[in-house]
């Protein structure tokens, strides 16, 4: 009981959260919508393949379209369907049980397309590399475009990726 009311009353242990930089944030973002819309003429459709990652990846995917992020305000969109996506944004190590899956996505998503691996598991298994379980990092299944490391990288490391990806095709 006397537990209980010292939780109650006692501050939480944790850090604050560091202060958000919304200037660098929305410039990155209007950055990298300029950028898909020079290089594809639109906005960027992007499909989130999870090929048996951790979700710690995906809490950070997932941080993109919350209320903080909202990058659909800047035309970055997430797809349903590999038919409507431009880039595979594909997490965790490959385990054999989703390689098939994976290769199918792939094999759906119309060209140009780009593959972008991402988390320190999905560049060559990281945690789970040497399991009888998994394949292998993404570029063992599928040609990999860019690798955005982390475990899990912050949502701003996967913006600074998607705009360099496109920076890059743009130039080319
Ligand atoms: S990189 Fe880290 S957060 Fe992402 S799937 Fe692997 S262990 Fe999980």
């Amino acid at each position: 009981m006397r537990r209980i009311f010292r939780g109650l009353i006692q501050r939480p242990l944790t850090e604050p959260a560091p202060a958000p930089d919304d200037a660098a944030l929305a410039e990155l973002a209007q950055r990298v919508d300029m950028a898909a819309r020079r290089t594809l003429g639109r906005s960027l459709s992007i499909r989130e393949v999870d090929a048996g990652s951790c979700n710690g990846c995906e809490l950070e995917i997932h941080a993109l379209n919350n209320a903080f992020y909202d990058l659909e305000r800047f035309g970055l969109r997430f797809v349903a369907s590999p038919r409507h996506a431009d880039v595979l944004l594909v997490t965790g190590p490959v385990t054999r049980n989703m390689r098939m899956a994976l290769e199918r996505t792939w094999r759906a998503t119309p060209d140009p397309k780009w593959v972008v691996a991402v988390g320190e598991c999905a560049v060559d298994g990281g945690l789970f590399a040497g399991s009888d379980a998994v394949v292998g990092g993404v570029s063992a299944v599928v040609p990999v475009d860019l690798h955005i490391r982390g475990c899990p990288p912050t949502p701003l490391a996967m913006l600074q990726g998607l705009l360099a990806l496109l920076s890059v095709s743009a130039s080319g």
